[in-house]
């Protein structure tokens, strides 16, 4: 359950490519149950922030805090992914020959790799808990249906929905807008905003009209740093942030 203080924080992080600093003092706090969107143009290091929160980048300098307790650069990407951080990249990888609800039961396996729910016995709370995600990501009547078949878009929420099976604290979605029509556009705003609230959702997205339509709150990033912070009017008006996207 939410708590509604920080959850999230990054302090003075910054890493280097070969000399090329991606991220340059980045500061970001992210409160228990919030809808955040991230922002900026290409290269602004919207990428390399998700690895560092998630351990796959490691930053050179500065500090990543889940909650208050656990010190993020002190463990290992499956360690981070334990604590509830879950990470939906851009391209959907649902298991295409298996049907919506074994790919939901697939994700309560805590590796991916192994196969053992498939065989066991379920519990009723496996089955519970299902049901209550597929009728969060609006995919009950597809439940005994291959994955396969399913539009783009269903197949992002059923991507969505395996993330759901483990109850994460955060969720980090990368372009999850990206090649759908209006109408999926519109009930994805509706999921990520019915999933803010009970968990935190970080979304980098480039669809302005999209991140208009979800976030209360927005954070532009431009060369590795925060550039501006605040309502999407307030953000969209700031002559710094017109500046960088005019430059595109
Ligand atoms: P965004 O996601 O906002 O487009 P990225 O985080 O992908 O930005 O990239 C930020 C900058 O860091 C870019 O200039 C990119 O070329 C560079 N970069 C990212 N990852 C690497 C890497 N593994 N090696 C070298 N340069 C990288």
């Amino acid at each position: 359950d939410v708590t509604h203080g920080p959850i999230l924080y990054l302090e003075d992080v910054s890493v280097s490519f070969d000399g090329f600093k991606a991220i340059n003092d980045l500061n970001l706090t992210i409160d228990d149950g919030e809808l955040r969107c991230i922002i900026g143009p290409n290269g602004a290091g919207k990428t390399t922030m998700m690895d560092i929160i998630t351990g796959k980048t490691r930053p050179d300098s500065g500090s990543v805090w889940f909650g208050s307790r656990h010190d993020l650069l002190h463990m290992s990407e499956p360690e981070i992914a334990t604590l509830g951080i879950g990470r939906k990249f851009q391209k959907p990888t649902v298991f295409e020959a298996l049907s919506v609800f074994e790919n939901l039961e697939l994700a309560m396996a805590t590796d991916k790799r192994i196969f053992p729910t498939l065989t066991a016995r379920m519990t009723g709370e496996t089955r519970d808990r299902i049901d209550e995600v597929l009728q969060t990501i609006h995919l009950g009547q597809w439940r005994e249906r291959p994955a396969g078949i399913l539009s783009h878009g269903q197949k992002q929420w059923l991507e969505i929905g395996m993330l759901l099976m483990q109850k994460p604290r955060l969720l980090l979605v990368d372009e999850p807008v990206a090649g759908m029509t209006e109408q999926e556009m519109e009930r994805t705003a509706e999921l990520l905003t019915s999933l803010a609230g009970r968990q935190s959702v970080v979304v980098v997205e480039h669809d302005m009209g999209f991140v208009r339509s979800i976030a209360r709150k927005v954070t532009v990033l431009h060369q590795g740093a925060v550039l501006a912070e605040g309502s999407m009017d307030t953000v969209s008006t700031d002559p710094k942030v017109v500046e960088v996207y005019l430059g595109e």
